[in-house]
């Protein structure tokens, strides 16, 4: 079975639609880790063309603050506009999906969070020392998180000893039984100095991982973004990855 994981749509539809053109059929289920929405200007339309595949998905700080589940009193100004635009924006029916949505499970033999096992919805694994910390927070050999929108591969050896790689794009990771937390990047709103949409394939059977990056037409969704009066920070960051 191979599954398309991703991250942190945060309503970038074109940006989805990239993604998903890019890597085909290859895959049966897709694994999303939540931050459907936020911060773009499509939200009820990523969510229904998630839930036209096979999916399952997590709910992450921004669905949360969008559905009045987060005190957004500690975003910043651009952020708080983007929270009221969304809330404004969503539908009836996008809200009762995300509403539904745990921030984190277990499938297979991996825990899933939106930011991390010890804080499902609020920390960023980012550094060895926190991702030290998060390995005695999941039972499961392997963890998967989103949030930070940088992807990361953080592996624990057998002498309790962690070490973080950055991903090589389109080459095969065999996980093996090494204990792992990895992260696939952000589909909708990178921000590791690469503007190019990230996500990855899992093959369960092989037990294989590949990040991969895809270029898609930035400006169109930065169009769409003005034309919803969404802040100028958060259309200008889409072309610098940041
Ligand atoms: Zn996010």
């Amino acid at each position: 079975m191979r599954i398309l994981v991703i991250s942190d749509i945060h309503a970038n539809l074109v940006a989805l639609e990239t993604v998903l053109a890019d890597v085909g059929g290859a895959w049966d289920q897709i694994w999303c880790l939540g931050d459907l929405i936020g911060y773009g200007p499509r939200p009820n339309e990523c969510v229904a063309l998630l839930r036209t595949h096979n999916h399952i998905s997590l709910s992450g700080n921004h669905d949360w603050a969008a559905l009045g589940k987060l005190d957004v009193s500690e975003f910043n100004p651009e952020a708080q506009r983007a929270v009221a635009w969304t809330r404004s924006a969503l539908s009836a029916e996008t809200h009762a999906y995300l509403d539904a949505l745990p921030a984190a499970r277990v499938e297979k033999s991996f825990t899933l969070a939106h930011a991390s096992p010890r804080y499902p919805v609020w920390e960023y694994i980012l550094d060895l020392a926190t991702a030290v910390a998060n390995f005695d927070h999941f039972d499961t050999l392997r963890c998967l998180v989103g949030h930070s929108h940088v992807p990361l591969l953080f592996a624990m050896y057998a002498n309790g000893s962690v070490d973080a790689f950055h991903p090589t794009y389109r080459e095969t990771i065999y996980l093996e039984e090494t204990r792992v937390i990895i992260n696939p990047g952000s589909v909708g709103q990178p921000r590791d100095g690469d503007p190019r949409a990230a996500y990855a394939l899992l093959d369960l059977a092989e037990m294989t991982w590949e990040f991969h990056r895809v270029a898609y037409p930035v400006q169109e969704t930065q169009a769409q973004m003005r034309a919803a009066d969404l802040p100028a920070p958060l259309i200008e960051r889409l072309a610098y990855g940041w």
